[in-house]
């Protein structure tokens, strides 16, 4: 059976430019870059090449990256130290959205028990913030603002640009999970206004365990992880030599083949959505324009998202539901509750996302494959019958 993956939200197949990369640095520059010999020193100079070749994938200066272990510890690492740079100047509130990614949520309840005062902003029902509810967070107590570039969930992309200006006016520090972004829009950290961004390998084609931080030049990192002086002082442990190469190999074909590759989701994606709209009582999740190109996300009334994932699996196909189950309860998605999809309506969701290998079979397969595993399921859901039989009513 054909396996078609559609969970490159979730993470990529690596580029066989990146595997290529990443073998050839273990078998021959397996140095430790502090070593001062040769070998070392091939290492090293790995090392700065991938910065360069990072840096400029964001147009950021080379010193501005710190390489990280991946996506989670840039986002932890970037709102602890704009915590800690505020705090020194007695700024200690915080804001957010409800739709981060919870390795920026979860970073900000460890603070708020530490004393920050916190502000989650909402979004609207498409998932998009609100410029002026940005604006009227910021006091002068704030140290940081945090919004996601785009959801990893739903394939919303925020008014960063807009974002960033407010807080530069404000003189706040910002920062920005585009762990779902870079490598497939374009991102440019100067026009942007970013001031920390957070970002991983294995969303664009690299290897998994591997990311990077930027920050600013002139913003003083708190480290997470001390120890030796890698990373400028600001990241110890010996570096990810194969990891960080793949990774810059990695994001340098995936900003060569950006335009082409959006240009090509995005019409799947569309194909898709029309598609799974012909399901009745389904619904798009996230705005219809302001999107990923490769992400597609559906509630469908009745069903339960797990079930649903089984029986794509049975048939070959990979999803996602937006509920994730953390430690074994079935909470549905922050995300979905914060677009406004009730709890049983969130409980039926299905993530679907693309790349740029995915084909038009692929998609039409899998348009069918839902019509039909949505449709079983519904035949049997006594949640289902209730709906038909007038009993609750329909949402969607
Ligand atoms: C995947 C993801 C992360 C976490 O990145 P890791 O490298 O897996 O730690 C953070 N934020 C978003 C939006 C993501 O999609």
């Amino acid at each position: 059976m054909n396996r078609i993956y559609l969970d490159n939200a979730a993470t990529t197949k690596m580029s066989e430019k990146a595997i290529e990369t990443m073998t050839a640095c273990m078998r021959e520059s397996f140095g430790n870059p502090s070593s001062l010999y040769g070998l070392g020193q091939q290492a090293k100079d790995i090392i700065e090449e991938a910065r360069v070749a990072v840096a400029s994938a964001i147009n950021a200066s080379p010193k501005e990256i710190f390489f990280t272990s991946g996506g989670s510890e840039a986002d932890n690492q970037a709102i602890i130290s704009a915590a800690n740079i505020g705090r020194r100047k007695g700024k200690t509130h915080l804001v957010t959205t409800s739709i981060e990614h919870h390795a920026v949520l979860h970073t900000f309840k460890k603070l708020e028990k530490e004393g920050f005062e916190i502000t989650i902003l909402p979004v609207n029902s498409n998932g998009i913030v609100d410029l002026d509810e940005v604006k009227n967070a910021i006091t002068d107590k704030t140290a940081l603002v945090s919004v996601m570039y785009a959801n990893n969930e739903i394939g919303t992309i925020q008014p960063i640009r807009e974002i960033g200006a407010i807080c530069r006016e404000k003189g706040v520090l910002f920062h920005t999970d585009a762990v779902q972004a870079v490598g497939h829009i374009p991102i440019d950290v100067q026009s942007d206004n970013v001031d920390l961004l957070s970002s991983s390998a294995h969303k664009f084609h690299g290897p998994k365990g591997v990311g990077f931080l930027y920050a600013k030049k002139g913003i003083v990192l708190t480290n997470i992880i001390e120890g030796g002086a890698q990373e400028r002082g600001k990241r110890a442990g010996t570096e990810n030599v194969p990891g960080i190469a793949a990774m810059a190999a990695a994001l340098t074909e995936s900003i060569e083949k950006m335009d082409d590759a959006a240009k090509r989701e995005t019409l799947l994606r569309d194909r898709l959505i029309k598609g799974l709209s012909q399901i009745s009582h389904s619904a798009l999740n996230g705005d219809a324009i302001r999107r990923l190109p490769g992400n597609v996300s559906f509630c469908f009334e009745g069903i339960e998202g797990e079930s649903l994932l089984l029986l794509l699996d049975d048939k070959g196909i990979c999803g996602s539901s937006g509920s994730a189950c953390t430690s074994g309860s079935l909470d549905p998605s922050h995300v979905l509750l914060a677009i406004g999809r009730v709890h049983d309506v969130a409980h039926g969701s299905l993530r679907l996302s693309l790349s740029e290998e995915t084909t038009e079979q692929e998609i039409d397969f899998a348009i069918e494959a839902v019509s039909d595993v949505v449709n079983h399921l519904r035949s049997f859901s006594p949640v289902w019958r209730d709906l038909t039989e007038g009993k609750t009513k329909f949402i969607l």
